[in-house]
């Protein structure tokens, strides 16, 4: 089974700024990390590799400091890692994001199935995943918490609305994953060895003939007109006396602030 991971380097919560006159993220490689949701991916595509044999491709999109999280993934148990990276890429939404990475995909080429993360933990819109499906016509779920294969099949299974849903799909499709489980992180030693044993394929808009106007500013459905930061009004409050008057004063609070009817 030949599987395609997409990865995303995501900047650290409490680092997270903005450029004032792009209003796009600043990027760093020293507060930055891999997106948390894409290391359940990846373990899923190293299970899947296990059962099936096969081979497993991590692409991302992103400045050159971000192939740090394609090494993460070749330690993990990706046996490929493209980076596609061009300074017109930049200020791309997930529309123009999910086009460059689609152009990417195609130039992989022979693929059963692509794997997302649910979710950024940055700009966190989940929207890549069903977009970058439907730029390359493929079947897709979102929120897969457990995949199998059926004959040319994979039976999926995910929760929505207090149901769990099992679902059945053609390959080739796109899940993004939403896996609750611990993951294997690469050690230190693990991250050398994939430096000794793997390069990275760095591919820019000539590489993948991509068309300039579907990509960056130019390629965006959508424009950031304005950032207002949201002011944090959280208090503590310690309520004192026993447990019975502690009970009433909550109770009392919480009628107070109309928090219960
Ligand atoms: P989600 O949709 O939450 O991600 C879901 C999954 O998709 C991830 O888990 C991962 O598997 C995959 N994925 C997402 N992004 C990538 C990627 N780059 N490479 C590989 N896999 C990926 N960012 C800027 O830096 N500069 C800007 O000027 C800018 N302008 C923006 C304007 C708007 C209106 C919006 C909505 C976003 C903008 N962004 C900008 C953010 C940029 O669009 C996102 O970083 C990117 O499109 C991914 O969106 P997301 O983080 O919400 O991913």
């Amino acid at each position: 089974m030949n599987i395609i991971v997409c990865v995303k380097q995501v900047i650290a919560g409490d680092q997270v700024r903005f450029d004032p006159r792009t209003h796009g993220l600043v990027r760093s490689a020293e507060f930055s990390h891999i997106n948390p949701f894409d290391l359940f991916a990846l373990d899923m595509a190293v299970r899947l590799k296990k059962e099936h044999s096969g081979s497993i491709t991590a692409v991302t999109m992103g400045p050159k400091i971000s192939e740090e999280v394609l090494w993460e993934a070749l330690a993990m148990g990706a046996d490929r890692a493209v980076l596609l990276s061009d300074p017109r890429f930049a200020a791309s939404d997930t529309l123009a994001t999910s086009y460059v990475l689609g152009m990417g995909i195609r130039k992989i080429g022979n693929f059963d199935l692509i794997l997302c993360g649910m979710r950024t933990t940055d700009s966190d819109t989940a929207q890549v995943g069903p977009q970058l499906a439907e730029e390359l016509d493929l079947p897709h779920v979102t929120g897969v918490e457990k995949l199998e294969t059926k004959k040319d099949l994979f039976q999926i299974e995910r929760v929505s609305d207090g149901f769990r849903e099992i679902l059945e799909v053609p390959s080739p499709a796109l899940f993004t994953i939403a896996l609750k489980t611990a993951v294997h992180l690469p050690s230190l030693l693990e991250i050398q060895d994939a430096f000794t044993k793997y390069s990275i394929d760095c591919w820019n808009l000539e590489d993948l003939n991509a068309d300039p106007t579907r990509v960056g500013s130019a390629g965006s459905g959508t424009r950031v007109e304005k950032l207002i930061p949201i002011a944090q009004r959280q208090s503590c409050v310690f309520i004192e006396g026993d447990v019975r008057q502690q009970a009433r004063s909550l109770f009392s609070k919480l009628i107070d602030k109309n928090l219960l009817s």
